[in-house]
């Protein structure tokens, strides 16, 4: 299984490194195949020692340049970060990223080999329209992406389910998980969206789910350690 922990805008670099350090204390038990990745805000990048991998919320598709308030690929080699979260809800809803911008984002890191964690999901509405306008929704989010590039991980993240405290159904993942299945080649698929130590087993017991993306409850590394050895 694959436990992704993403801090959005949450921690400082202090806390960061305390938490890294709590965590990593549990994570001698974790089960050998496991993996654990980290997202700290850019601020909070570092070389952290761990059986974890830290990746980057997000970066400019650039080495470097004219790119205010951006990091670039120079910035994140500094810490030899290597895996990139691209296509999240909250950079394609409150930062206007368009899909077109995501794909971009997806050409160059998959240029420099980076493992991307591609995000992709749909709003509550579409959900209310039935299966199919959720799957028409979803595939469009493949646009301009390469499904078969080696180093790719899905996320599906139903938007209306993200920091609700109401994640989607063990239906509901399980048939959008196996639709999405078919057309991912193969690769890891996650499951987000209110994932918590309450739910894990279950989510996670579902045929199709490779793993969790956890936003809320990764905040706290006991909380997302008991998700982890769960
Ligand atoms: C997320 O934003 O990726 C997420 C899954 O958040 P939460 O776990 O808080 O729903």
């Amino acid at each position: 299984m694959i436990f992704a922990a993403n801090f959005k805008t949450n921690h400082t670099r202090q806390s960061t490194q305390l938490y890294m350090k709590a965590l990593n204390e549990k994570l001698g038990a974790k089960k050998p195949d496991d993996k654990v990745y980290i997202f700290p805000p850019s601020t909070a990048l570092d070389t952290y020692e761990g059986e974890f991998t830290v990746g980057t919320q997000n970066a400019y598709p650039a080495h470097n340049g004219a790119y205010t308030g951006e990091i670039g690929l120079e910035q994140l080699d500094e810490f030899g970060i290597q895996t990139i979260l691209i296509g999240h809800s909250e950079r394609r809803e409150l930062l206007e990223e368009s899909q077109a911008k995501v794909a971009d984002k997806f050409s160059f890191f998959k240029e420099q080999g980076f493992e991307i964690i591609y995000c992709i999901g749909e709003p509550l509405h579409i959900r209310e329209q039935g299966f199919d306008s959720v799957l028409k929704y979803l595939l469009a989010q493949f646009e301009g992406i390469d499904v078969d590039y080696e180093k790719l991980i899905i996320a599906y993240e139903p938007i209306w389910a993200i920091g609700t405290g109401r994640s989607a159904t063990v239906e509901e993942i399980s048939t959008t998980h196996k639709a999405l299945k078919k057309v991912i080649n193969g690769k890891p698929l996650l499951y987000g969206g209110s994932a918590k130590p309450t739910n894990i087993q279950e989510i996670t017991s579902i045929v199709g789910v490779d793993g969790v993306l956890v936003g809320s409850a990764s905040l706290n590394a006991d909380s997302f350690s008991k998700m982890i050895l769960s």
